[in-house]
């Protein structure tokens, strides 16, 4: 009886497990082609039939349609890699799925799933201490930094001036003070940064003024107009004179919501929707720059550089409510309109205008943007590291010796946590049509030479063979390569100690002494 009972709950554990590893494989392998400067797109399709095309491992994730439990958590590593780092998020993902399929042989030579987290975990707080031995000072590298988040992607011919760029204002800025404006039908080489912010809108009437000195801001996010029921009441025409009244009714209405405005001393209104043509006639005619259907993310980057309170009730609108800035003025950027702002009291923001040919490209290389700048943030407050897969090799070498010192269970733990680390190398190599048997030998070859910079070999993803990385500029933050490492781990590790998939109730619903209610 009770070696029955044993049974059944072995084979309930193995069962769960094989799910596990299943998903976290798949997912591994769903995003692997796309690993490298020679990894491939996804097209993402969505119900309406709206596609996406990118290369980003974490937007591929965040778009899927997954509802598997298991496979929710392993993206979740995407979500923190994205979040810390800015990159990095395929590779740790293709971890986690070697540290699975790794794990799927060790639990086949019926090592106990504790015994193999133990060895995962010291096998990555080892990692960790080993990467700062390769690890370089980032001083001169932002600007190589900044090519590598970006090789592979669609940013890639013009990386060098969006690398400048890049540098340019991270040095220059907080990462939450920077705005990136994305505008379609352009070439990648017209993108430019300046200083102050840039508000993607013109002015809506002609006679507005360019410039204003001292600006005194609203926000308004509803409609500048009277409200719903006021349009659509019926009105009863008996004779002219009705019409007219009626007209000038609408008319002074219009004017005093105008007179509000004017009277908080705004002299600039940023409006989230539309503003009724009658009161844009009554704020140009009092010198009063005006601009309407202002995109929210926008609206809020104004608000935190200026101080200007979002408003939603005009009637209520007070002098306190408006945000201050010294200078803004309507620019010419590509001869296009913009509104920039500058002497801003809250913050010294400094805004990027990034131009491509369609919208599919320009928030293709806004995403590259993005993840460029985040990556030379951190990689100014912290070491780098070669890449190209170097890193991991030398990880990997050195992870196999270091696994002989510890001895019993975990010591094939670590070795298998050593082998897993060769899936990014080896993938570098698959994705540019190279042997990855021949050149994880190759690697480990010039990892092992008599040579002060083996360390930093790694897969030539252009010509084939194997090349210093540092040479080659390739060269990455090492806080991207040692959170994807351990965030990987961590997750392997949670989805190893599940041994039963449980349909419960809302989770929501478990009290914090873990009984449901
Ligand atoms: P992730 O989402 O993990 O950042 P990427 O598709 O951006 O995935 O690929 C990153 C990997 O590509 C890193 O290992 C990086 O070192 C490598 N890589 C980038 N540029 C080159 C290059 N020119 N040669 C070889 N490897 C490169
Ligand atoms: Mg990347």
């Amino acid at each position: 009886m009770t070696q029955k009972v044993t049974d059944a709950k072995e084979q309930q554990q193995a069962s769960a497990q094989q799910v596990n590893i299943f998903a976290a494989k798949e997912i591994a392998n769903f995003v692997r082609s796309t690993l490298g400067p020679m990894g491939m797109d996804k097209m993402l399709v969505d119900q309406d039939g709206s596609s996406m095309v990118t290369n980003d491992g974490a937007t591929i994730l965040r778009q899927m349609n997954i509802t598997h439990p298991t496979a929710k958590m392993i993206i979740e590593v995407a979500r923190t890699q994205e979040e810390t780092c800015y990159d990095g998020t395929t590779s740790s993902i293709i971890i986690t799925g070697e540290l699975m399929k790794q794990a799927e042989a060790l639990l086949s030579k019926k090592i106990h799933p504790t015994m193999i987290v133990k060895g995962f975990k010291l096998a990555a707080n080892k990692a960790e201490d080993l990467l700062q031995n390769i690890a370089l000072d980032s001083g001169k590298s932002l600007l190589t930094v900044a090519q590598t988040a970006m090789t592979g992607k669609s940013a890639e011919s013009d990386k060098a001036l969006l690398a400048d760029i890049c540098v340019d204002v991270a040095q220059s800025a907080k990462l939450s003070d920077i705005s990136i404006i994305k505008r379609p039908g352009g070439k990648v080489s017209d993108s430019v940064a300046i200083a102050g912010l840039l508000v993607d809108k013109s002015k809506v009437h002609h006679s507005m003024p360019d410039v204003i000195e001292d600006a005194k801001i609203t926000l308004i996010d509803i409609d500048i107009t009277l409200p719903e029921f006021a349009k659509e009441l019926q009105v009863q025409v008996h004779n002219n004179d009705a019409v007219e009244e009626f007209i000038t009714k609408r008319k002074q209405q219009l004017q005093s919501l105008a007179q509000v405005i004017i009277d908080s001393g705004a002299n600039v209104v940023l409006c989230l929707r539309d503003i009724d043509g009658l009161v844009v006639e009554y704020l140009a005619k009092h010198g009063i720059y005006a601009a309407r259907r202002v995109a929210k993310s926008d609206m809020e980057a104004v608000h935190k550089a200026t101080g200007a309170r979002i408003v939603s009730a005009i009637d209520d609108l007070v002098n306190a409510d408006l945000g201050t800035c010294g200078l803004l003025e309507e620019v010419q950027i590509n001869d296009e309109p913009l509104i920039k702002l500058t002497k801003t009291p809250h913050n010294q923001a400094v805004s990027v205008l990034l131009r491509a040919p369609t919208k599919h490209t320009v928030d293709e290389v806004g995403r590259a943007f993005d993840d460029a700048i985040g990556v030379v943030s951190l990689a100014s407050e912290g070491k780098v590291l070669a890449g190209g897969g170097s890193a991991y090799m030398y990880l990997s070498l050195q992870l196999k010796e270091f696994a002989r010192t510890v001895g019993g269970r975990s010591q094939m733990a670590v070795e298998a946590f050593a082998d897993a680390l060769e899936i990014i190398p080896s993938t570098l190599a698959e994705n540019s049509g190279l042997d990855p048997l021949d050149t994880l030998i190759a690697l480990r070859q010039a990892h092992t030479a008599d040579d002060k910079d083996s360390p930093y070999y790694g897969v030539n993803v252009y010509e084939g063979g194997v090349i210093n990385m540092l040479q080659d500029g390739v060269i990455e933050p090492m806080k991207v390569i040692s959170q994807g490492i351990q965030s990987a781990t961590e997750t392997a590790a949670m989805v190893l100690r599940i041994d039963n998939i449980i349909t419960s109730k809302n989770i929501s619903e478990i009290g914090e002494d873990g009984y449901q209610y």
